[in-house]
Formats: C-alpha cells, sequence, structure tokens
C-alpha cells in the first residue's frame, strides 16, 4: 500500500495501489478502498477489517478437491470406492492417510502430491488483493489443515488468512498424518441436519459474526460451492453477501428457494469471474460506507491504481455488480 497522490487539499484522502496485476482481460474496474483518512502523517483505511470474507477451499479456492486429488495421485481409487458405502468421508480420508503410511509413503510424499493440485492464478490475485485492501480473510473448510496449509503455502498464501478452521491433523510418533474432526459427533453432536457430523459450516459462521459484532460493524462476504455451504449461507444477513460457484450443489440450493437467502448473491464460474465479482463486492461495500461517510472515495482503473473520485462518479457507474436474489 502506497501513499502517494495525496491531495494536500481535501484532508481525507490517502491512496491505495494494489501489487497485484489482475490476470483477467477485461479490464476490471477495482474502485478500491474507501476513506483514508489523513490523521497527521498517518493514514488509516476506513474498511480495514469491516469486511470479512470466509472461502471455501475445495472448490472454491482450489479447482478441485483435495481429497480426491490425493486420492487419485498416489492411486488410491480402487480402495477409497470399497469402503466409501461404510464410512463417513471424514474418517475415510483418515483410513487413506492410514493406507499411504502402510505402503511407505511419507508425510513429504503428501505434500509434494497437494502441491501439484491446481490453483487458478486469478484466485491466488484475488486473495492477496482482498488481503491487501485489509480484508479479515478465513478459511472455513471440511478438507483437514495439512492438506490446507501445504497448498496455501506453496502458493504464498497462507499469511493472507487470519483464521483456518478445518478438521484438524497432527503427525503421531509413527510419522503417520492423521485426521481429528472439527466436531467430535461421539461426545458433543452439532445438531444440524444439514451438515455432515464432523462439521456444521452454520454453526461456524454465527460464531465468527457473534465475535465480529462485539468488535464492530462487519460484513461478511461467503464464497463456497458445496452442499456444506448451505447452512452457513442462511446465516448471512440482508447486508452481507454469498457467492455461490455456479451450477454447483450450493448455487442450484439457492435458486431452489431464493427467498431462503437474506444475503445478497453474486454467482461465478471461473477464477477471472471470482475475481472481479469479489472485488466488485469489496468496493461496493467500500464505496457505500464512504458515501455515509466521507468527501472522496479512492477508486479504481484497469491498471490497479488507485485514484481519487468523489462518491457521485462511482454512484452514477455502470460497474456496480449486478446483485440478485
Ligand atoms: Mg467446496
Ligand atoms: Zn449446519
Amino acid at each position: 500500500m502506497g501513499s502517494e497522490n495525496l491531495d494536500s487539499e481535501h484532508a481525507v484522502m490517502g491512496s491505495i495501489s494494489l501489487t497485484h496485476t489482475l490476470s483477467s482481460p477485461i479490464p476490471v474496474i477495482l474502485a478500491v478502498v474507501a476513506a483514508a483518512r489523513c490523521e497527521g502523517n498517518r493514514f488509516h483505511i476506513a474498511g480495514m477489517a469491516r469486511i470479512v470474507v470466509i472461502f471455501d477451499f475445495d472448490r472454491t479456492i482450489i479447482d478441485g478437491d483435495s481429497d480426491n486429488w490425493v486420492v487419485t495421485q498416489m492411486s488410491l481409487i480402487q480402495l477409497f470406492h470399497q469402503l466409501l458405502p461404510t464410512m463417513s468421508w471424514n474418517s475415510l480420508m483418515n483410513r487413506m492417510l492410514e493406507e499411504l503410511h502402510l505402503q511407505g509413503k511419507t508425510t513429504e510424499d503428501i505434500a509434494q502430491c497437494l502441491k501439484r493440485t491446481p490453483l487458478p492464478p486469478p484466485i491466488i490475485s484475488a486473495i492477496k488483493s482482498a488481503f491487501s485492501i485489509g480484508c479479515d480473510l478465513r478459511i472455513v473448510s471440511d478438507a483437514n489443515q495439512f492438506f490446507i496449509e501445504t497448498i496455501l503455502k506453496h502458493h504464498g498464501l497462507l499469511s493472507c488468512f487470519k483464521e483456518i478452521i478445518t478438521n484438524p491433523t497432527f503427525i503421531d510418533e509413527e510419522g503417520r498424518l492423521r485426521i481429528i474432526p472439527y466436531h467430535d459427533f461421539r461426545s458433543s453432536p452439532h445438531g444440524c441436519n444439514l451438515c455432515p457430523p464432523n462439521m456444521c459450516k452454520g454453526l461456524i459462521v454465527e460464531q465468527i459474526q457473534a465475535s465480529a459484532s462485539t468488535d464492530g460493524n462487519k460484513t461478511l462476504i461467503y464464497l463456497g460451492d458445496g452442499k456444506g455451504d448451505y447452512c452457513p449461507s442462511l446465516k448471512l444477513r440482508e447486508v452481507d453477501h454469498v457467492m455461490p460457484r455456479e451450477k454447483f450443489p450450493l448455487w442450484e440450493r439457492i435458486h431452489d428457494n431464493p427467498m431462503l437467502v437474506k444475503a445478497k448473491v453474486h454467482g461465478w464460474s471461473s477464477g477471472e469471474e471470482l475475481e472481479m465479482t469479489l472485488l466488485r463486492v469489496i468496493s461496493t461495500i467500500l464505496a457505500n460506507d464512504c458515501n455515509a461517510n466521507c468527501d472522496y472515495i479512492l477508486t479504481d482503473s484497469s491498471d490497479c491504481k488507485v485514484r481519487y473520485m468523489p462518491p457521485a462518479t462511482l454512484e452514477s457507474s455502470p460497474q456496480t455488480p449486478p446483485t440478485h436474489h
């Protein structure tokens, strides 16, 4: 973030320069960061941590499913399908890791396999941009800690996330990687019939909302694709946003009965669309804040340099993201 281009006539100004070039061929209108307030020599971004962005991981951040990737790439498909009718997914993945250990595969072998899983460059760029803007980024995923952290670290993204809420993992004394269910469904079942026994993402989102509300007024943006992302989508409020991957189960469920979701809905189907849509939603939230609170906002351009623009200009801009319920 830079602090050049200051307008000394207006006390309400700063500038943000996004260092990550958007990979989209379409010039992305990247209206960013309302109200960088000049207080003495320091510039404060009013939007900082005002927005909490919650990402699902599989088929949202990475293009595919990390469990499927390991099972396929490490030749466990046959055993996986043989055991699937008898075990929960989460226990089955733990069993697959046992199998790999029995075959003499190490956690490093698993890590090498995970590093090859495709992660679209625009999604890397979207995460880095949202982080640069000052959003509070979290992951809520039914994958596991080792898979997620290995992949994020490989792409230089791990430090962008404030919290990763997922099934914990550890390496036991024999060097075997083990997965523990996030919710202990035997001693304290979560009781939600929309979600698998080991994880209710709705409950997790409620906890994030509760901590966010003691921390000031926050807006949530939730991105996901699967059935497990429906429960948390139902917990979002009118001021929040949900970004379902189009033609995937979350998107289908929302569109089966749109009235049940209070948040604004923005579909996406490619990494490019995710990036553009997320940054537009963020910019709209911050622009609305700015319209209420300050004289000017900082905005856009296709080269990702942020420049000044009076709020009225953005208000009439055709680039406001389409929202539908
Ligand atoms: Mg998913
Ligand atoms: Zn649930």
